[in-house]
């Protein structure tokens, strides 16, 4: 696809193609989530790319395997920096479908990551300006710009979905326990 570069080199139509772009990448990004979704875990999900390319993809997954620190981005991260043999990420972009936390914030900021792009804010945690802004600060964050709010309908309602799916089968479990007998007869 055309314009696949970060900046603005003045022939653009101001948004038009990074929107785009953004959107293709962000649509990667949100089947990761659903990787996330089909193994019961909270579906966030993030891809690394690299010249206008994914290099690495990562989704949330701290449940299955029992690692707090298993965020989306820190799992794409980590398969970033391994592929590329290089902790620092400084030509990489990160797409993730949830406002970054203060953990994944941290992590972002240390692979020296050049562009970070996220869907849906997160009131709870959210570290990039929701709760606090961690990419604010300049004797934090001198190398990571960060643009919020791509595909962001499309990234809530995934998780909302999620957790509505999940009342929903906790409201059936816990249901009368007549009920399974009644369906025997
Ligand atoms: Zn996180």
């Amino acid at each position: 696809m055309a314009g696949c570069g970060f900046g603005s080199n003045g022939m653009q139509v101001p948004g038009s193609d990074e929107d785009e772009r953004d959107a293709v990448f962000m649509r990667l990004a949100l089947d990761q989530a659903h990787n996330a979704w089909v193994l019961g875990e909270v579906p966030v999900g993030a891809v690394v790319v690299r010249e206008g390319r994914v290099i690495a993809t990562g989704f949330n997954q701290p449940v299955g395997s029992a690692d707090p620190t298993a965020h989306a981005e820190i799992r794409a991260l980590r398969a970033a920096a391994e592929i590329l043999g290089n902790y620092r990420l400084n030509h990489c972009s990160l797409y993730v479908t949830l406002e970054p936390c203060a953990m994944c914030a941290g992590a972002i900021q240390q692979s020296r990551v050049a562009h970070l792009i996220y869907g849906a804010p997160d009131p709870k945690t959210g570290a990039c300006g929701s709760v606090v802004d961690l990419f604010a600060d300049l004797r934090l964050n001198h190398h990571t710009k960060v643009r919020g709010g791509v595909m962001a309908q499309e990234c809530a309602r995934m998780l909302g979905d999620f957790f509505a799916e999940r009342r929903q089968r906790k409201k059936e479990q816990s249901g009368p326990d007549d009920v399974q007998e009644i369906i025997l007869e």
